[in-house]
């Protein structure tokens, strides 16, 4: 129905991790702030023109020279709340991506919030096609990574969820594909460029940046919390476990940057007031669920401001874990609160468009590595569980 699946219109070299200004073809308005595009055409126009080309594109949808490709598949699903739309969008291969795995695209999810009062809608975003993490729970993990995105790449996707799609977007959460901290300096510029006030001006409240806890990408970031307006990002953790032993297997990354650093980076992290952490701590049965590790969980995170929000398991394609029933979920969200730890239940959408959390992901480009088995895990962990339901 849309367009040729693998030409994309973003152009410009791919210089990572930051766009470069001054390279040409000059910067498009989707690849940097709006004082950077004025640099950038000085020498052609008048800034006041600049400037209404810059909001015009970002405000009005006005995209004369089709930067932002239509999606190449839209897969609607519905929800309490109303329809979960993911969406793809083709995106070039770059210098230093995998060339096997043919058209890429990257995938984002745009879904509907309801509150008492009114239905907003949140735009989960990709940073990276596929992911390097390889947490074992994860359907895009099992890509592998492909290649890393350009800011622009990260920001059309809001353009094209705006535009394309005519979604007005109150929040940015980037739990898309991908680990955001990995491009650090890529998930900064392209919040610049989405908080940009003659652009997208997404409030920096409302984004969320999601990371496994990459220590080194944290230290990075929270150099620039320091910097004024950055302190209003909001900042998500996947914790997922209560211990090393059981981390280090759903995540490959803790064996090199265990809980303690974690933690310890948690427990120093300059917030404003008031301003606390989500713990995301994906329900997996028989592998975290046991009351004994929603006790264990509250004790480390006793010293942490912070809502644990419990995510009930989305199975990936060939999971060895179903879903958790919710008499589980809600079990363990009563032992959390029981132990003085404030917890959320992250309500499940999209579960059958392979739209919901830790389900995005090409099949195509399915990495045949095998996600190993927490086979070990599995097995003891179920015993606690059948102890905890005796
Ligand atoms: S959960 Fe996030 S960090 Fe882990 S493999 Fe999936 S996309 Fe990567």
């Amino acid at each position: 129905m849309l367009q040729d699946r693998t030409a994309c219109p973003i152009q410009g070299p791919y210089t990572p991790p930051m766009v470069q200004l001054d390279s040409a073809p000059e910067p498009t308005p989707l690849a940097v702030t709006h004082d950077a595009y004025l640099a950038a055409r000085a020498h052609a126009e008048p800034a006041d023109l600049a400037l209404d080309r810059y909001e015009s594109f970002h405000r009005a949808g006005l995209d004369p020279d089709g930067l932002v490709p239509a999606p190449t598949r839209i897969e609607t699903t519905t929800s309490d709340e109303g329809p979960v739309r993911k969406f793809l969008l083709p995106v070039p291969p770059r210098p230093g991506a995998r060339r096997d795995v043919g058209p890429l695209e990257v995938e984002s999810v745009i879904i509907p919030m309801r509150s008492r009062h009114e239905t907003t809608h949140t735009l989960c975003v990709s940073s990276q096609v596929g992911c390097a993490m390889g947490c074992t729970f994860c359907e895009t993990a099992q890509m592998g990574l492909v290649r890393p995105l350009h800011p622009a790449e990260i920001v059309a996707q809001w353009w094209a969820a705006r535009h394309h799609l005519g979604q007005f977007i109150r929040n940015i959460v980037f739990m898309g594909m991908g680990e955001p901290l990995d491009q650090v300096e890529t998930t900064i510029e392209a919040i610049r460029i989405l908080t940009d006030h003659h652009g997208p001006a997404i409030p920096m409240k409302r984004i969320t940046v999601s990371t496994v806890g990459r220590l080194d990408g944290m230290a990075h970031l929270r150099e620039q919390f320091l910097k004024p307006g950055w302190r209003k990002l909001n900042l998500a953790i996947s914790i997922n476990a209560p211990n090393d032993e059981i981390r280090s297997q759903l995540m490959p990354v803790n064996r090199s940057m265990p809980m303690d650093d974690l933690i310890a980076m948690l427990e120093t992290w300059p917030f404003r007031k008031n301003g606390k952490f989500c713990c995301e701590y994906v329900l997996i049965p028989g592998v975290n669920d046991a009351d004994a590790h929603a006790d264990e969980l509250a004790h480390r995170l006793r010293n942490i401001p912070c809502c644990v929000n419990v995510i009930p398991y989305n199975p990936r394609r060939d999971s060895p874990w179903p879903a958790p029933h919710e008499d589980d979920v809600w079990r363990f969200l009563s032992r959390l609160e029981a132990n003085g730890q404030f917890c959320k239940r992250r309500r499940t959408k999209g579960r059958d468009t392979m739209a919901a959390c830790g389900q995005l992901g090409a099949a195509h480009i399915r990495n045949r590595r095998v996600i190993p088995r927490v086979a070990s895990l599995t097995s003891s962990a179920l015993t606690s569980r059948t102890a905890n339901q005796s």
